[in-house]
């Protein structure tokens, strides 16, 4: 029996599943997880003394790569400094300001400490500051865990199939209306009959959580209008593509050229540094709605916590141009090497594409993935052959065909070429399926 084994049968004893969060399971490649011990640069270190080049990097915080030396360096000094003082300290409005000089329409900074409060403060602050109550979501996003919007949702939930999450109200799901992606009539109809009493929409800037869909051009400056027009709000949600999918997040793709702001924006992952730290952000007037300023209540005992804001500070202040550049040219060069393996084992795919952010669908090359419904109809059951064929070769891939591939700056020639050695094997595996 291997470290790893053992490990999960005794976590399987303590907690439900043998894990925290569900798509650590491997439920849809199958498989006993790999569980791990250490991690640096590009790479993973699994309990049997495996070592991995990692393209999950801790699902997205490890833009740097694992255990950067200038992250590890400030946490250590705050460490130092103690752990955590239940009272202002002065690194939150500086990981703040570092946030709102990148992003437009940042007028004001909440730090929360995971992606799901980030959303569920952004949805309560949308509905306490306009007076209304329904939500516009979209199937196949996903933004954390909160009750009313996990219907339909991505990532975990579209990995294990599930419609929604049982536990949540008739009431609460009421007050959510799902509408296809990428869909504007579908926009257009739901703020027709229902325009007066819709508080938000919320969107992923670029979906990553069905896989990666590329909005259709001008998609999210089309949700901007529509929502000004009606008096709602746009919320987008940027706690994977933030700080990722370039210096200024998926915004930086679109807002920033085509001249608009989302009123609220969530961020998560990156902003952390590898600690648990995420925010919301966005106009003044609607962020002033929140307590103690505003009626809007919210709160966080380990909120702005010293440790994590000296983590997001060091990420921030060392995610330069250059770092982008090399982790879009890495992608590129990844990418490219994908289709080739595919291609010469005959395997229908497509590639789907938000900045360094992408992840591969299967029979899908005719029409691409533009929404949740092209998602599902792809051949998904020719990834978990790829997946372990990967994983034997010391490559660690998303356990799931939903999810996006993350690169970090750490990734370089050396950990790119271990890459692109087990692609052709790995793409036998899936043709062979
Ligand atoms: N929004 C998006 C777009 C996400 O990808 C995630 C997490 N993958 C969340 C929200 C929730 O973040 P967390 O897991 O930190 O609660």
């Amino acid at each position: 029996m291997s470290n790893s084994e053992r490990l999960f049968a005794e976590a399987q004893e303590v907690m439900p599943g043998g894990v925290n969060s569900p798509v650590r399971a491997f439920g849809s490649v199958g498989g006993v997880p790999p569980f791990m011990v250490g991690a640096k640069g590009a790479y993973l270190t699994d309990a049997d003394g495996k070592e991995y080049v990692d393209l999950v990097c801790s699902w997205g915080p490890a833009l740097l790569g694992h255990a950067h030396p200038e992250i590890q360096s400030a946490v250590h000094a705050a460490v130092d400094r103690g752990l955590s003082f239940g009272a202002s300290t002065p690194d939150e409005a500086k990981l703040g300001k570092l946030i709102k000089d990148r992003v437009g329409g940042v007028d004001r900074v909440r730090m929360v400490s995971t992606g799901t409060e980030a959303t569920m403060t952004a949805v309560r602050l949308a509905r306490g500051f306009t007076g209304r109550e329904l939500i516009i979501k979209f199937a196949g996003c996903y933004h954390g865990h909160l009750d009313s919007l996990l219907a339909d949702a991505g990532s975990g939930v579209a990995t294990l199939a599930l419609p929604g999450s049982a536990g949540v109200t008739a009431a609460t799901a009421a007050e959510t209306l799902v509408l296809p992606y990428n869909d504007r009539a579908a926009v257009e109809a739901a703020f027709a009959e229902h325009g007066a009493n819709i508080a938000a929409v919320i969107t992923e800037s670029a979906p990553c959580n069905m896989g990666v869909v590329t909005p259709d051009a001008g998609y999210n400056k089309f949700l901007k209008e529509t929502t000004a027009k009606y008096g709602a709000l746009l919320i987008l949600d940027e706690v994977l593509t933030g700080f990722r999918a370039s210096s200024s997040g998926y915004w930086g793709l679109s807002g920033k050229d085509e001249g608009w702001n989302a009123d609220l924006y969530t961020f998560g992952k990156v902003i952390g540094g590898g600690l648990p730290t995420a925010a919301l952000g966005g106009r003044s007037d609607v962020m002033d709605y929140l307590a103690p300023l505003g009626p809007v209540y919210q709160a966080g005992t380990l909120s702005g916590n010293p440790v994590a804001m000296a983590a997001g500070i060091a990420q921030l202040t060392h995610a330069t141009d250059e770092v982008y550049a090399h982790i879009l040219k890495q992608s590129t060069a990844l990418q490219a090497k994908l289709s080739e393996a595919f291609n010469e084992a005959g395997v229908d795919h497509s590639i789907q594409r938000a900045g360094s952010l992408f992840s591969v669908a299967f029979g899908t090359s005719a029409k691409g993935v533009h929404n949740y419904a092209d998602a599902q109809a792809q051949e998904a059951f020719r990834y978990a052959p790829f997946f372990h064929s990967m994983l034997d070769s010391g490559v660690y891939l998303p356990p799931s065909v939903f999810e996006a591939w993350f690169l970090s700056a750490a990734h370089d020639d050396e950990a790119m070429e271990k890459i692109f050695a087990a692609l052709p094997a790995a793409a036998r595996a899936a043709a062979a399926a």
